[in-house]
């Protein structure tokens, strides 16, 4: 079968023009993901070099060769970029002016002297050498999303393969010089594994992206904004089916005289007021440990694998201290104190709800018992 090159070439342009127009759009709908403008601008670079090739093709010379070269290894540099920005978030400019510098001075002085057939030689090598670089980028990141990941991976892989092999096909024939674009079969190879790969990256990243932006908005929906603690709604995603065991305690805080503080300073201080005690309170947690803003000037703790006298000394410690801190603030530094209840679930297994209301209720005592203070719910625990 014998592949009808030049098409092949324009079917690549059209489909990397419609992949960069689709990136266009998307990154116009969520510009914060700077990627998609990298790698859009990274994809036109190479469309450029598509329909610069094809006039190359039929009308070789230097100028055409060096603009060809130039838009191709520019183009897979700013891909590396784009690579790189989406996998670490910095930015793509030190990837792409080393990409782009070291592969051009190499491959361009042969192409201008006339040694079109090394030029392209080294071309392809150096677009081979970028594309596994860009490989290499998504598998350092391959924690986040294994398998579409390491399927981006595989699939630059398999393109820089094909460049490697227009490459090293016309290397074996040892032709410096050719006076006319290269025409061999990893040529037409290369073309049809771009057109594969090209959409198999195109929608795999997208879906990575997808991804990322749904864990973002569901980790913004658990997460308290003032804060930074997880929320109400959280806590009992995690917690709230599970049976609450005899060695897991859930601690309740309110802050004391709350509205007085809002009145006096204001609620930009009251807000400063609820991030300092979020701090403090995230500053005593071990690693399986949970705290919660529940809402308002409420807090929660749930601690695990713990006993009474444990939990009483870490709540007791965490309302001296605050009660001992002179919190500044714009309108001035002032003292606040924390009250807190707290109570276990049971050998059988208590509902979430119930310990929290537990906990609540000895919460309570201890405003009714003069506040800053912490009490132990009336519920012993069995066993
Ligand atoms: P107590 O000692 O009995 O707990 O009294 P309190 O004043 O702390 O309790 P109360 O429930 O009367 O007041 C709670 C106040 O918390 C009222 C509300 O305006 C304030 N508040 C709730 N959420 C926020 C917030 O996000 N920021 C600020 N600054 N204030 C808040
Ligand atoms: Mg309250
Ligand atoms: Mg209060």
């Amino acid at each position: 079968m014998s592949l009808d090159y030049n098409s092949l070439l324009l079917a690549v342009g059209f489909s990397a023009a419609c992949l960069s127009l689709t990136l266009f759009g998307i990154w116009l709908t969520a510009r914060s993901e700077k990627f998609l403008l990298t790698w859009a601008a990274s994809v036109l670079l190479v469309v450029g070099d598509v329909f610069t090739y094809k006039a190359y093709i039929d009308k070789p010379g230097p100028m055409l060769g060096v603009a060809s070269f130039t838009l191709l290894l520019l183009g897979f540099s700013t891909m590396l970029g784009a690579a790189h920005q989406f996998t670490t978030g910095r930015s793509p400019l030190p990837r792409i002016a080393l990409g782009a510098n070291i592969s051009l001075a190499v491959a361009l002085p042969p192409i201008v002297l006339g040694y079109d057939g090394l030029g392209f030689m080294l071309e392809n090598f150096f677009a081979a050498l970028l594309l596994f670089a860009t490989a290499l980028e998504y598998w350092k990141g391959r924690a986040e999303s294994p398998v579409p990941i390491i399927g981006v991976t595989a699939l630059y892989s398999i393109t820089a393969v094909s460049f490697v092999l227009c490459a090293m096909v016309p290397a074996s024939d040892g032709k410096l010089v050719l006076g006319h674009a290269p025409s061999n079969w990893a040529e037409d190879l290369s073309l049809v594994i771009v057109i594969a790969c090209m959409t198999g990256i195109g929608s795999l990243s997208l879906a990575l992206n997808q991804g990322r932006l749904a864990q973002y908005h569901r980790r913004n929906a658990l997460t308290d904004p003032l804060t930074g603690l997880l929320n109400r709604r959280a806590l009992f995603d995690m917690h709230g089916d599970a049976p609450v065991g005899a060695f897991t305690a859930v601690v309740v805080f309110d802050l004391d005289g709350f509205k007085a503080i809002n009145d006096e300073f204001g609620h930009a201080a009251g807000d400063e007021v609820l991030r300092v005690f979020a701090r403090d309170l995230a500053g005593n947690l071990r690693p399986a440990d949970v705290a919660a803003r529940m809402g308002g000037e409420e807090f929660a703790l749930v601690l695990k694998r713990t006993l009474p006298e444990t939990v009483e000394a870490t709540a007791e410690s965490i309302r001296a201290a605050f009660a001992a801190r002179r919190i500044e603030t714009e309108a001035g530094s002032l003292i606040c104190t924390v009250s807190a209840g707290f109570a276990f679930g049971t050998k059988e297994g208590l509902s979430f709800d119930k310990v929290l209301s537990a906990a609540d209720k000895a919460l309570y005592a201890a405003k009714r018992g003069g506040r800053n203070r912490v009490t132990a719910s009336a519920l012993r625990r069995v066993g």
